[in-house]
C-alpha cells in the first residue's frame, strides 16, 4: 500500500515510568501497568476515504489527454485547488470502463477525449464555496464570469456545497481532433459561468455537430448529460450514489494493484 488509509496505530502507553512528575510508588502498583504496548489496531477506514473502488483513468483509457485545470492556476479561482495533489484523473472503475468504450468509438471517428476533471475531493468543493462567498476575490472575472456578478455565483448554483464529481463517476471533458491536433471549438469554454455553456445555446453548425457528437457518444456509453454544462456527464448507474469522497486527488490515494 502507498501511504494508505487506514493508518496502523501503534499506541505506546506509558502510564508512569519516565515521567518525572509521577510518584512511582503510589501510581505504579505493578510491573504490568508501568509501560504497556497496546495491540496493533487497524482503524476502520471511513467510506469517504476508501479509494478501493477507484482507478487511475489513464490506466484504463491510456490515450485520454489530461488537462486537470484544478491542479493548475488556469481555472475560475486562479489558484491550485485544495485536494489536487497531482495532475491526475481518478475515477470509479465502472466510470473508467464506460469511458473506455466511449473513447474507442470516438477514436474511430478521429477524436480523442480531453479531460478537464474527474474525481473531485470534497475539500476542493469546500474551496469553491469559500471562494464564491468572498466577494472581494474577482481575479478571473473577465475570463470565467464576465456577465455575472460574483454575488450571484453561489445563489444561482454555479458553485454548490456538494458536487457529483466527489462521487467519482462524473467527468468534465471535450473532444480532441486527431487531425488538427487541437481541442475542438465547442462554441464555449470549460467552466464558463454563462449562457453559452448551456448545451442548447445557439452556436455555429460545426460547433453544434461537435456538442451533439460528444453528448451522443457519452449517452451511448451510459453517461447522463446536464443541460447547463456541455462538458459535464455522470455515469447513469454510478456505484457510489450517496458518497462524497474526501481522499486527495493523487495516485497515492489508490490501493496498490
Ligand atoms: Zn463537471
Amino acid at each position: 500500500m502507498k501511504n494508505r488509509f487506514p493508518i496502523l496505530l501503534l499506541a505506546v502507553l506509558c502510564s508512569c515510568s519516565g515521567h518525572p512528575k509521577h510518584d512511582s510508588a503510589s501510581e505504579c502498583a505493578s510491573a504490568q501497568d508501568s509501560c504497556a504496548v497496546a495491540p496493533v489496531v487497524e482503524t476502520p477506514v471511513s467510506k469517504e476515504y476508501d479509494a478501493s473502488g477507484f482507478v487511475l483513468l489513464t490506466d484504463v483509457v491510456p490515450d485520454a489527454i489530461l488537462e486537470i485545470r484544478y491542479y493548475s492556476t488556469y481555472n475560475f479561482i486562479g489558484t491550485r485547488i485544495d485536494g489536487y495533489e497531482q495532475p491526475v484523473a481518478l475515477m470509479t472503475r465502472e466510470g473508467a470502463e464506460a469511458l473506455k468504450a466511449v473513447s474507442a468509438s470516438l477514436k474511430s471517428q478521429g477524436y480523442l477525449l480531453k479531460v478537464f476533471d474527474a474525481y473531485r475531493p470534497q475539500k476542493a468543493v469546500d474551496h469553491f464555496v469559500r471562494w464564491a462567498k468572498d466577494q472581494a476575490d474577482t481575479l478571473t472575472k473577465q475570463y470565467f464570469y464576465p456577465e455575472i456578478p460574483k454575488s450571484e455565483i453561489f445563489p444561482r448554483g454555479f458553485v454548490s456545497a456538494h458536487s457529483g464529481h466527489s462521487r467519482g463517476s462524473t467527468i468534465d471533458l471535450t473532444l480532441f481532433d486527431m487531425r488538427t491536433e487541437r481541442e475542438v471549438d465547442m462554441g464555449g469554454t470549460f467552466d464558463f459561468f454563462g449562457d453559452r455553456s448551456h448545451f442548447a445555446h445557439p452556436v455555429d453548425p460545426e460547433q453544434r455537430r461537435l456538442r451533439n457528437l460528444l453528448r451522443q457518444e457519452m449517452s451511448k456509453g451510459g453517461f447522463r448529460p446536464i443541460e447547463g454544462e456541455w462538458w459535464h456527464f455522470t455515469l447513469r448507474n454510478e456505484p457510489y450514489p450517496d458518497t462524497y469522497f474526501a481522499f486527495p486527488n493523487s495516485v497515492e490515494s489508490l490501493p496498490n494493484e
